[in-house]
C-alpha cells in the first residue's frame, strides 16, 4: 500500500484495469487480458496539480478515465471526498460525477459538431440543475469571459475554432458544472507551442481562483513542470515514482525518470553539453506480455541479477518521496512499503 494520504481529494487504491483480448471472426473469444492499470496506488490532494507522466501507452490517460469512472475498474477503489465509488448509488454517483470532470487530449471529439459551443457549454449546468433555460445565457457568457473567448462566439460551432481556441471551450464546458477535481488529458500536447503556454498559464490561473484540483497527464515531464506541485511517473502500468515537483526535476531516483528527464532538450547548450544522460534500450515491451520482475530490466542500464526475478514494490523513502526500484532497497524508508 502506497500513498495513504489524509488530505487527499481523490485516492486510488490497489486500482486495476484490463481490458480483454478478442479473437475469433466475430471477435467474441477472449484468449487472454491486457492489463493497463496494474495495482495503482495514488492520492491527489486538496488544491494540487498533480503531474502524471509516461511514454505513449503505458497506461496514463486509461488510469485517469478510471478514476472518474469513465472506464469501470477491474479490480480496486477510487475514494472521492472519501467516498468508495464503486458503492455509490445512481442518484450518489451523479451528485459526485459532477464534481469530477475532465479535459480531453482533443476538444473537436468531446464537442458536438451540430450544437453552438454555448449550446455545448450550457448543457452540463442543465443538466445537473445549476441553471435553467433562463439564465444559462448569462452563465455560459461568464464562462466564455472566464477562459479568455469573447461571448460573442458563443453561437458559432466547433468547426469554426482553432486548436486552442477549442480547448478553451473544452476547459468551459469541464467548469461548467462547478467541478473540484479535473483530470486533464494531455490537454495541450496537440497545440502549437506557444498556444501551449497560453493554456497552462489558463489553467494555472483557474486552479488559483477557483480552488481546483488537477490530475494533469502528459507524455513530457517538461510539460507539467510549470504547473504540477508533485509529479507521479507511470511505467507499463504501474507507478513507479512520486516526488514533490522541485525534487524530481533536481534529483529523479528512478532510472525511468531519469531518462525521461535526459530525452527532454535543456536550452542552455553548455548544460546540455555537460549532463549525464540515462538512456533507455529498446521499445516499450507489450502490456500483454509484461517482462518478469521489474518490468523497466530489459532496457534499464542499471538492472542487476534482482532486478530480472523480483518485483520493486513502491516505497516511501522520506515524507515526500516514493520509488519502485531495488537500487533503493537499503535506503531509510519513512513509512509505507
Ligand atoms: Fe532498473 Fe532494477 Fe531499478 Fe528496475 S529495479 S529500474 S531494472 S535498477
Amino acid at each position: 500500500m502506497a500513498e495513504p494520504d489524509d488530505n487527499a481529494l481523490v485516492e486510488a487504491r490497489n486500482l486495476r484495469v484490463e481490458f480483454p483480448v478478442l479473437s475469433g471472426l466475430l471477435r467474441r473469444k477472449q484468449v487472454a487480458s491486457v492489463r493497463a492499470v496494474d495495482d495503482v496506488n495514488l492520492a491527489v490532494r486538496r488544491g494540487e496539480a498533480l503531474g502524471l507522466v509516461g511514454e505513449s501507452g503505458c497506461g496514463k490517460s486509461t488510469l485517469g478515465r478510471a478514476i472518474l469512472h469513465l472506464i469501470r475498474p477491474t479490480a480496486g477503489t477510487v475514494l472521492f471526498d472519501g467516498h468508495a465509488l464503486d458503492t455509490l448509488s445512481e442518484v450518489a454517483m451523479r451528485r459526485h460525477r459532477r464534481r469530477m470532470q475532465m479535459i480531453f487530449q482533443d476538444p473537436y471529439s468531446s464537442l458536438n459538431p451540430r450544437m453552438t459551443v454555448g449550446e455545448a457549454v450550457a448543457e452540463p449546468m442543465l443538466v445537473h440543475g445549476l441553471s435553467d433555460e433562463g439564465d444559462s445565457q448569462e452563465k455560459v457568457a461568464d464562462l466564455f469571459r472566464t477562459v479568455g473567448l469573447d461571448p460573442r462566439m458563443m453561437t458559432r460551432y466547433p468547426h469554426e475554432f482553432s486548436g486552442g481556441q477549442r480547448q478553451r471551450i473544452g476547459i468551459a464546458r469541464a467548469l461548467a458544472s462547478e467541478p473540484d477535481f479535473i483530470v486533464c488529458d494531455e490537454p495541450v500536447s496537440a497545440l502549437d507551442v506557444s498556444i501551449q503556454a497560453q493554456i497552462i498559464n489558463l489553467l494555472e490561473r483557474l486552479r488559483g481562483a477557483l480552488g481546483l484540483t488537477y490530475l494533469f497527464v502528459a507524455h513530457d515531464l517538461a510539460i507539467v513542470r510549470h504547473l504540477s506541485d508533485r509529479v507521479a511517473v507511470m511505467y507499463l502500468g504501474q507507478i513507479v515514482e512520486i516526488a514533490p515537483k522541485d525534487e524530481i526535476y533536481a534529483r529523479p531516483l528512478h532510472p525511468y525518470t531519469q531518462a525521461l528527464l535526459s530525452a527532454a532538450p535543456i536550452p542552455d547548450r553548455a548544460v546540455e553539453a555537460r549532463r549525464q544522460r540515462t538512456l533507455l534500450q529498446g521499445e516499450i515491451p507489450s502490456p500483454l506480455n509484461p517482462p518478469t520482475g521489474c518490468r523497466l530490466h530489459p532496457r534499464c542500464p542499471k538492472a542487476h541479477a534482482t532486478c530480472r526475478a523480483v518485483e520493486p514494490k513502491l516505497r516511501q523513502l522520506d515524507g515526500q518521496r516514493w520509488v519502485a526500484c531495488h537500487l533503493y532497497d537499503d535506503a531509510p524508508t519513512t513509512g509505507g512499503g
